[in-house]
C-alpha cells in the first residue's frame, strides 16, 4: 500500500538484521546453517510437558508485572548460590519477555538524551541502535582481533562526564571471549566513585569452558551495586523462541527499569515462567551446560584442523571466530556469500558486528548445533 505519510526514520541506516539476511540466503541456497546462535536440536521434552501442564492447570492469564513470584525467588536463590550476591526477589529481580527486552528496558529507562554509552565492538547488534533511540551516543571501543582483549586504557580515555553506562558482555557474542580477573579489576577501578551504570549481558553465563568461572557482575560487590545483569532462559534451556529472560539490579535501578517494562510488555508468558521455576529446581539443568557446549566447540574445532582457517580460541558462548585472511582477500560479506553459494555453508561476517562495517577477514561460527551438523559443516569448510 502507498503510505500517505513519509516517516522520518529514527534509524535511517539500519536494515534487516544480519541473522535474518543470512538465514534467508541460507534457506535459498539450501545451505547448512552455522550462522545463528540458536540450537537446531530439541529441548528436554520434560520442559515442554511442564509448560503443557501449566497451561492445562490454568496458568494462562497475565503473570505479575515483575514475574511469577516463585520464579523470582528461584532466580534470587540461584544468584546467591552461584555468585554470592543476594538480590531481593520482590524488588531486585524482574522477569522479562526475553533478554532483548531486558536490554531495551534497561537502556531506555536509564540513558538520557545527550548521554554517552561505551560498548565493545564487535558487539551484539542491538546495543547501539537502542542507545541511539534514546537520543544518546554509543561510543564503540574495539576489541583486539589478535587476542580479543579489551584495551582498558582506551576505555579510561573515553570516560567523561557524559558517560552514563558501559555495556559489557561475557561470555561474548560474537567472539567467545570471557572476562578474567584483570578485566574485573580494571572495570572496578574505572567506575569507582562514578555514577556510571554497568549493563552486563550475561545470557551465556552457563557456557564458560575449560573449567574457568563466569565473572558475573554479581560476584563482585562494587560492580553489583552499579550493575544491571541481563540473562535469559532461551540459551540455557535450548528454547530461544520462548522469549523469557530476566534482569537483576539494585532496587533503585530495578524501579526505573520496571517503569519501561510495564508499558512495553507488562509481563512475560505465564506458562513458561511456571515451567522454568520447575526446571531451576534441578541445578544440573544449567550446571551441565558448559560441558555440553565445550564438547560441541571441540568437535567443530577438531574437525576444522585440516581446513585453511585459523581458529581463534573460544572461552565461552555459542561462538568461535575463524580467520580467512590468510588465504583470501575478499571482504567478509563477499566471502560469506561465496561460502553460501559455492559450498552451501552459512556463517556470519564479523564486519556485521561493527558500526563501521569494514572488513575484518573473520567469520563467526555457531556451534549450537547437533554433532552431525557440526561435522558436516566442518567438512564443507575444509573444502573452502
Ligand atoms: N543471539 C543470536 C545470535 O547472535 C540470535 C540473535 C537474533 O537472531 N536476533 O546469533
Amino acid at each position: 500500500m502507498q503510505s500517505v505519510c513519509a516517516p522520518r526514520s529514527k534509524l535511517p541506516d539500519v536494515g534487516t538484521t544480519i541473522f535474518t539476511v543470512i538465514g534467508q540466503l541460507s534457506a535459498e541456497h539450501n545451505a547448512l546453517n552455522l550462522s545463528q546462535g540458536a540450537p537446531n536440536f530439541a529441548c528436554d521434552p520434560a520442559l515442554v510437558e511442564s509448560v503443557a501442564r501449566a497451561m492445562r492447570a490454568g496458568h494462562n492469564q497475565y503473570a505479575p508485572m515483575s514475574g511469577v513470584a516463585a520464579l523470582r525467588h528461584a532466580l534470587s536463590a540461584k544468584a546467591l548460590a552461584l555468585y554470592g550476591t543476594l538480590y531481593d526477589a520482590n524488588d531486585e529481580v524482574t522477569v522479562m519477555a526475553s533478554a532483548s527486552e531486558g536490554l531495551y528496558s534497561a537502556i531506555s529507562a536509564l540513558v538520557h538524551p545527550g548521554d554517552e554509552v561505551i560498548y565493545f565492538e564487535p558487539s551484539f547488534d542491538s546495543y547501539a541502535p537502542i542507545v541511539r533511540l534514546q537520543g544518546a551516543t554509543p561510543i564503540p571501543i574495539a576489541l583486539s582481533l589478535e587476542d580479543l582483549s579489551i584495551d582498558w586504557d582506551e576505555v579510561a580515555a573515553a570516560i567523561n562526564s557524559r558517560t552514563r553506562m558501559i555495556i559489557v558482555n561475557s561470555p561474548h557474542n560474537p567472539t567467545g571471549a570471557i572476562f578474567d580477573e584483570e578485566d574485573i579489576a580494571r572495570l572496578t577501578a574505572l567506575t569507582r566513585n562514578s555514577d556510571i551504570i554497568i549493563l552486563s549481558d550475561e545470557v551465556y553465563e552457563h557456557v564458560v569452558f575449560d573449567g574457568r568461572r563466569h565473572e558475573s557482575m554479581a560476584c563482585h560487590q562494587a560492580l553489583a551495586e552499579r550493575s544491571v545483569i541481563v540473562s535469559s532462559f532461551g540459551k540455557t534451556y535450548h528454547v530461544t523462541g520462548w522469549r523469557v529472560g530476566y534482569c537483576l539490579a539494585p532496587a533503585a535501578l530495578t524501579t526505573e527499569i520496571r517503569k519501561v517494562h510495564q508499558f512495553m510488555m507488562f509481563s512475560a508468558d505465564t506458562p513458561m515462567q511456571v515451567a522454568f521455576t520447575e526446571a531451576l529446581a534441578d541445578p544440573q539443568s544449567y550446571l551441565g551446560l558448559a560441558d555440553f557446549y565445550q564438547q560441541k566447540r571441540d568437535i567443530l574445532a577438531n574437525a576444522l584442523q585440516g581446513s585453511r582457517f585459523e581458529l581463534l580460541p573460544s572461552g565461552g558462548s555459542f561462538f568461535m571466530l575463524a580467520r580467512f585472511r590468510g588465504f583470501s582477500d575478499e571482504t567478509d560479506d563477499q566471502f560469506v556469500l561465496r561460502l553460501i553459494r559455492d559450498h552451501q555453508i552459512a556463517t556470519i561476517p564479523l564486519s556485521a558486528f561493527y558500526s563501521h562495517g569494514a572488513p575484518t577477514g573473520l567469520i563467526r561460527l555457531s556451534f549450537a548445533k547437533d554433532n552431525d551438523t557440526l561435522l558436516e559443516g566442518a567438512r564443507r569448510l575444509c573444502q573452502v
